[in-house]
């Protein structure tokens, strides 16, 4: 006869703790609640995870005029702690998950977990060239959401090709007179349609086959080295922001040798989010998948903790 999970009050082991608060992590929360397993969603930051940078989601079903990534976080945070999902902000500093007992050690304290969701999605890929670490803040930005507004009727660049990179050089043109999009091939990645609204806006040129080799200012951006990658040729254009916008990286160091991750640090799993561990799954853009979108994440998230609930219920709890 199971548990019934909810009585086991005082425990100091939760049935489930939730890294991350993406999409993958609050719909997780969601279905663990409801599940009545004993849920702590743990986030360093804000709960929501790139949603929360998101000025307007336009392909989540549901909302045929769109809805903006806060409103959308704040409503799946509502959800899980409506069913008895706690969520508590602090920094992970690192974990022992090998065993039945899963440790994850936080700057508030150690916890205990029979289970562990990894949802800690991924992060802005960095370019890596002189400049932008020194003027991250003052010109250099990973996110056209939180700064855009800052450079109205300026001039700004924006680095990549892909779906994140296109449909925020159309944003970008809400503030900024003009958006130069530099990227380092010959045609975008970013889906055709949001390639034809960058195309068609006046607002906008694109430098094709192009890197960015060096960001220049005093105290602010004000000039990048661009260089042609087939003719080698190297120009200056004179910006005032630059917008970097190549992707993300997973964020799974904390989790050093003790989940398996592919080459590029994602986590592989099965269908139905198994990591290489018993009682650990992966959820959202950190495991390794082909389409990272909100949508993709929250069913990861369900996956997972329906996984998890199984797994409990394997052990008799
Ligand atoms: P992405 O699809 O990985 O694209 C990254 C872009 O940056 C690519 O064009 C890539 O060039 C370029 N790049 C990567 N490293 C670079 C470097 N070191 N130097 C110069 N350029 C570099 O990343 P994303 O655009 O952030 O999208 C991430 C995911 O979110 C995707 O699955 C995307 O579909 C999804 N997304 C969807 C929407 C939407 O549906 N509305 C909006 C945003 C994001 P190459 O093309 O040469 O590889």
């Amino acid at each position: 006869m199971p548990i019934d999970r909810a009585d086991r009050e005082g425990s100091t082991t939760h049935d489930t703790i939730i890294i991350g608060g993406g999409p993958a992590g609050l719909t997780a929360a969601i279905y663990a609640a409801r599940a009545r397993m004993d849920t702590l969603l743990v986030e360093r930051t804000f709960p929501g995870g790139l949603m929360m940078i998101s000025e307007y989601i336009e392909n989540y079903p549901g909302f045929s005029n769109g809805v903006s990534g806060p409103d959308l976080c704040l409503a799946m945070q509502a959800q899980a702690e409506k069913f008895g999902a706690q969520v508590m902000l602090t920094d992970i500093q690192s974990v022992n998950l090998t065993g039945p007992e899963k440790i994850i050690r936080t700057s508030e304290g150690e916890l205990k977990a029979r289970t562990v969701i990894i949802a800690t999605g991924a992060r802005p890929r960095r370019l890596g060239v002189p400049g932008e670490k020194e003027f991250q803040g003052r010109g250099v930005s990973y996110c056209a959401t939180c700064d855009g507004p800052f450079f109205k009727g300026k001039k700004l660049a924006v680095i990549g090709g892909g779906d994140t990179a296109v449909e925020d050089s159309v944003y970008l043109t809400r503030f900024a007179d003009d958006v130069t999009i530099i990227h380092r091939r010959d045609r975008f990645r970013a889906a055709k349609i949001i390639q034809e609204r960058a195309l068609a806006n006046p607002h906008i040129n694109v430098l094709w086959d192009s890197v960015v080799q060096e960001i220049h200012g005093n105290p602010v951006v004000e000039q990048i080295k661009i260089k042609n990658v087939k003719n080698h040729d190297l120009t200056d254009l004179k910006v005032d922001g630059v917008f970097i916008l190549i992707g993300q990286e997973p964020d799974t160091a904390f989790l050093a040798d003790q989940v398996t991750r592919d080459s590029f640090g994602y986590i592989p799993t099965d269908a139905e989010m198994h990591t290489n561990l018993p009682g650990v799954f992966a959820a959202g853009d950190v495991r390794q998948k082909t389409l990272r979108q909100i949508v993709t994440a929250c069913a990861d998230g369900a996956m997972a903790a329906t996984s998890a609930e199984k797994y409990l219920e394997s052990l008799g709890l």
